[in-house]
């Protein structure tokens, strides 16, 4: 079974693959399928998110599209930057982000913070499934690892002593919000073409 994924980011496109691939579902990204696209990206959640970013590619295409729409909830700015966290950069790198965010981090008594990711796969009849993942963690007292993407080097697992950076794809694939919500939404896609099947 082979499935577009609506999205440009390499980091992405290789965590997805990884997550799904021993389900027996292989990803092709958008530009494969021969699509450029830059969905702007307005909605107010992140399921809201995934489904402009899904639904851009799917009428491109014309073939199911599935895309995610993640971010870090940090306890001390209040859940932010959630749903704007690449945007929360700016012009400053992810290292600097992060080092800026473990000083505010340091100042509160709060460590807590969540990554969050919506998946959201349309069909050109208009189905769709929805999934969702969450991780549980706090921010670390210092940036620590050179895995992963984003805030990796900043975000403690519940129950880990090391940041997500510190963690193989694997590991990471394992427990992450990512690899909970494609995983979801790996069960449900069987079951939807089941189903498909089963009407014809
Ligand atoms: P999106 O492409 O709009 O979903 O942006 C998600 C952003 O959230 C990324 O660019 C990172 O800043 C952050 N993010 C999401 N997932 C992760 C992760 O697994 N590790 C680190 N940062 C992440």
């Amino acid at each position: 079974m082979k499935i577009i994924l609506a999205s440009n980011n390499k980091d992405k496109l290789r965590e997805v693959s990884e997550i799904l691939a021993p389900l027996g579902i292989e990803v092709i990204s958008q530009r494969q399928a021969g699509v450029r696209l830059e969905a702007e990206e307005n909605g107010s959640t992140f399921v809201e998110n995934a489904r402009i970013k899904a639904r851009a590619a799917m009428e491109a295409t014309g073939e199911a599209c599935v895309a995610d729409d993640s971010g870090i909830e940090i306890n001390a700015l209040g859940g932010g930057p959630g749903i704007y966290s690449s945007r929360y950069c700016g012009d400053s790198s992810y290292a600097e982000t992060c080092q800026k965010l473990i000083k505010i981090v340091n100042c509160s008594d709060d460590r807590g913070a969540r990554f969050r990711c919506a998946v959201v796969c349309v069909f050109p009849n208009g189905d769709e499934i929805v999934s969702e993942g969450v991780i549980e963690g706090s921010i670390g007292l210092k940036y620590e690892g050179e895995n992963g993407f984003g805030y990796d080097p900043i975000f403690v697992p519940e129950g880990m002593g090391r940041t997500m950076a510190c963690l193989t794809d694997q590991e990471k694939n394992a427990i992450s919000h990512r690899g909970r919500a494609f995983r979801d939404f790996a069960g449900k896609l069987k079951k939807y073409i089941e189903s498909q099947g089963t009407k014809e």
